[in-house]
């Protein structure tokens, strides 16, 4: 298939509205997004590998964008080595506030020398939604707040039945 494609990778544990608005104006700005998600078993996540691909499917149904213009796969290893894979050197993050860009600027510099031809494009959010995270949501659910503004219907529906120690 021709066109750009940028990967936008990420735990996704849970999407959230903020994933969401980078998806879409992603969407705006490339051919084709693949939303990738981690499948590091290093990282100690709340939400299995297959719930977050399944939250993160269904939420995109909320988008209403033509079929394949995002998709979502899982990924592992090296993301230059997943970017090379899916002929791709676009790579696409999301950035909120200040506490984000030292780690994302590391990140950026260390997957271009890893890979000269890499390139991180960074795309911010609404203002609505900077200080929103996957990992606040888990928390205030977790102490019985309500996140319906936060995340998409189906994300609700996982929180709710996830059990309570899992969260965050
Ligand atoms: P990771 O563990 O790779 O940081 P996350 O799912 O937490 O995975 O985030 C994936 C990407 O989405 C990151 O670039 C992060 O900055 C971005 N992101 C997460 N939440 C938001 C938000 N509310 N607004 C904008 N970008 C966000």
């Amino acid at each position: 298939m021709a066109g750009k494609m940028a990967v936008y990778p990420g735990s996704f544990d849970p999407v959230t509205y903020g994933h969401m608005d980078i998806l879409r104006r992603a969407s705006l700005l490339f051919d084709r997004v693949l939303a990738a998600v981690s499948d590091n078993p290093q990282k100690n996540h709340t939400f299995p590998l297959p719930a977050r691909i399944e939250m993160l499917e269904e939420s995109l149904r909320e988008l209403r964008l033509p079929k394949n213009k995002i998709r979502v796969e899982s990924f592992s290893g090296l993301l230059v080595d997943y970017l090379k894979e899916k002929k791709t050197p676009i790579l696409l993050r999301g950035l909120r506030v200040f506490s984000d860009f030292e780690y994302e600027f590391q990140m950026a510099l260390m997957n271009r020398h890893l890979d000269p031809q890499v390139e991180t494009v960074f795309l911010m959010p609404d203002a609505s939604h900077i200080h929103l995270s996957s990992t606040l949501v888990k928390e205030i659910v977790s102490l019985g707040g309500e996140v319906r503004d936060l995340v998409p219907r189906c994300v609700l529906r996982h929180l709710k039945s996830a059990p309570a120690p899992n969260i965050p």
